[in-house]
């Protein structure tokens, strides 16, 4: 292999485990991958992502008086009532939607002001429709 045009870049096994670590300049004697250093830095060697486990259930499930599960397990406040495994339907869980702010009363009476803006403005573009047709050409 010809290094020619590469000579400032180079390949240089890991001095921790032996994996080649493409593209290290000329003066890293010693490199660390790039895995090393992650395991240097502490992070955890199972990604947070394994260890979660989704349950399928909605933020608060064990709160709500009565949360049915996909599998039909029952739970009242997030205690399983086996008994009545199977006798209900699964709670639908409602998309939560990106508004969950309460309008406030402000708020509330410029809508009214919009809504009522746009109505004038429909009344008068209608006026001006019947206007039109009635002195038109
Ligand atoms: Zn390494």
């Amino acid at each position: 292999m010809e290094n020619t045009n590469l000579n400032s870049y180079q390949s240089v096994p890991c001095q921790k485990c032996g994996r080649l670590v493409n593209n290290v300049g000329e003066n890293a004697l010693k490199v660390t991958c790039s895995y090393c250093v992650l395991s240097l830095v502490g992070l955890p060697k199972e990604s947070p992502a394994k260890t979660y486990k989704p349950t399928g259930r909605p933020a608060g499930w064990h709160f709500m008086s009565e949360y049915v599960d996909n599998d039909g397990n029952v739970f009242h406040k997030g205690k399983e009532q086996p008994k009545l495994k199977g006798t209900l339907p699964p709670t639908k869980i409602k998309p939560i939607k990106k508004k969950t702010k309460r309008r406030t009363q402000q708020q509330i009476l410029l809508d009214r002001n919009q809504e009522k803006k746009a109505a004038l403005k429909k009344a008068a573009k209608k006026q001006q429709d019947f206007l039109n047709h009635k002195f038109g050409d």
